[in-house]
């Protein structure tokens, strides 16, 4: 995910209908034919193995993951190809990092070894032996006004922006060195979490090669309170690698019996340097795809009708580049989902499991029962506004797990942030699993323990339910699926009457749910 925020304040109960109740019976089927099969095990060692290692599209840590998975998929007996794509990536490494008060052998203040991942993307290896500077603080450090009276050339920049605006003052315009931003997003905690920091990249700069750091509280504070003491001297050392490897996805499927030219997809992006965001993605994509292998190869479930395409890559780039390359493949895809973050172990990170529904009227309408999460709302085009089957079809089988396991289940007005949003834009009726508010949000403390096998288990289970409904349905699920969407409508124009909303927003949803009715046909078994 990338990160935005603005806060969505609950003030009446989510709008949840009881919509597990009102299953087309083929997806009850699927769900419990895939249930018993989803076995986290390859997921979590999949996620144990790669969650340490900082992944950059182009980069070995990248490569070694797509890897891995391809093995348990191959092993399996699941087809599998690699796609290159291009992509703006450098393939960026971090070996080592360290950042010292005084010189090479002063108080570390930040490293590698200490904070997991404090450079920022992108920064240039130092010298051989590092690099002594002055530390200059600068406040904020977002515009020229924070410079004033200032000279940071050649020194180090310490501010509170965030990172990129920072280094365009400060680097680009004004010759430092380098920077230090301490900025982070209030939900990390910062104030009882001094060890907390939340990773960053630097633009791209062959030609002004520097570097950034991004700083815990515990280390701003620490050089804030000897810049309070006199000038101060810090010592860097910075190496990093670019591999520029080609960059690859790596795509499995299921080719369809009936309907091989029609598809179902899911994505889960691989890169950043999290357990959650986004190993548990990697991790739980394979376990949907070896709970639905086992299901089909030993016939409980007949093999799809259409193809199932699953892809793990570099987060939107992958997916715009299986979206670019066949129009005509495009056109026949009949729903996409995007796993990312699906591993929170809640009682650690917070927040909850969400559904982020393709673009319904709460995208538009702010509706307390459907609060935004604390990532944001985003500015969303009423041309995205098209009725689906998708969203509420998928809370369903969503709310069947939680009936079964007393899981908690939330959906979020539509943000964007992740694959799903490529296809949206696309035409495609998408939606994203994920977590919000998870307090370790890219931050060097998304690690292992905050990732639950339990969680990854209701994910994939609830992914492979409704991919494996999609993939075989056909004429006789579309009234099964209809009575749902209209026992949908029926709530939500009841929920929204109950909060007096205004005619308009009745009408928006009145004509959502027509076209989220007629969408259902969608499913007829197309010669
Ligand atoms: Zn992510």
């Amino acid at each position: 995910m990338a990160g935005t925020a603005a806060v969505g304040a609950q003030t009446a109960a989510p709008f949840l209908p009881p919509l597990d109740r009102v299953l087309p019976p083929a997806a009850e089927a699927v769900y419990r034919a895939v249930a018993p099969r989803v076995d986290t095990r390859d997921a979590m060692d999949i996620v144990t193995t790669i969650a340490p290692h900082w992944r950059l599209a182009g980069n070995p840590a990248f490569d070694r993951s797509l890897e891995l998975v391809e093995a348990r998929l191959r092993a399996a007996g699941i087809a599998t190809h690699y796609d290159t794509i291009t992509s703006a990536s450098q393939g960026w490494e971090m070996r080592d990092a360290v950042l010292r008060l005084d010189g090479p052998a002063g108080e570390t203040v930040l490293s590698m070894a200490q904070d997991r991942v404090p450079l920022a993307i992108n920064s240039f290896p130092t010298p051989p032996g590092g690099l002594t500077a002055r530390l200059v603080d600068v406040g904020p450090g977002t515009t020229a006004a924070h410079y004033e009276g200032r000279d940071v050339t050649g020194a180090v920049v310490l501010a509170d922006g965030a990172i990129g605006p920072v280094w365009n003052q400060a680097v680009k315009a004004r010759g430092a060195a380098g920077v230090i931003s301490t900025q982070i997003a209030g939900y990390t905690q910062p104030a009882t979490t001094p060890d907390v920091l939340q990773w960053g990249a630097i633009p791209y700069a062959a030609e002004r090669p520097t570097f950034g750091f991004k700083a815990t509280p515990r280390a701003a504070r620490r050089l804030r309170e000897r810049l309070a003491a006199g000038a101060v001297t810090v010592h860097v050392t910075a190496d990093t690698i670019f591999h520029r490897r080609p960059v690859r996805t790596l795509v499995a499927e299921f080719p369809g019996t009936r309907l091989p030219d029609e598809r179902v997809v899911l994505v889960a992006h691989v890169q950043e340097p999290g357990a959650n965001d986004n190993a548990s993605g990697t991790g739980t994509l394979l376990a949907t795809a070896l709970a639905l292998q086992a299901a089909f190869a030993d016939g409980t479930l007949p093999r799809p009708a259409r193809t199932l395409t699953l892809l793990w890559g570099d987060e939107i780039r992958a997916s715009d580049a299986w979206i670019a390359a066949d129009a005509a493949r495009l056109s026949r895809v009949v729903a996409m989902m995007s796993l990312d973050m699906t591993g929170e172990d809640t009682t650690q990170t917070g927040g909850t499991f969400l559904i982020e529904k393709a673009p319904d009227p709460t995208a538009i309408w702010a509706r307390p029962t459907d609060p935004h999460s604390e990532w944001g709302a985003s500015e969303v085009d009423r041309a995205l506004l098209t009725g689906t089957f998708l969203n509420d079809l998928h809370l369903a089988v969503a709310l069947r797990r939680a009936r079964d396991t007393g899981w908690v289940v939330r959906t979020n007005p539509y943000e964007g942030g992740s694959d799903h949003t490529s296809f949206i834009k696309a035409g495609v009726p998408a939606l994203l699993n994920w977590h919000f508010t998870d307090r370790y949000y890219h931050t060097n403390l998304d690690t292992i323990e905050k990732v639950s096998p339990a969680t990854i288990g209701h994910v994939a289970t609830i992914v492979a339910t409704t991919a494996g409904f999609l993939a075989a349905a056909g004429a006789p699920d579309i009234a099964p699926l209809r009575a749902l969407l209209a026992t949908a409508r029926d709530a939500r124009l009841a929920s929204e009457r109950a909060l007096d909303a205004p005619p308009e927003i009745l009408e928006a949803w009145t004509r959502w749910y027509a076209e989220a009715i007629a969408s259902a046909a969608r499913l007829a078994a197309a010669p």
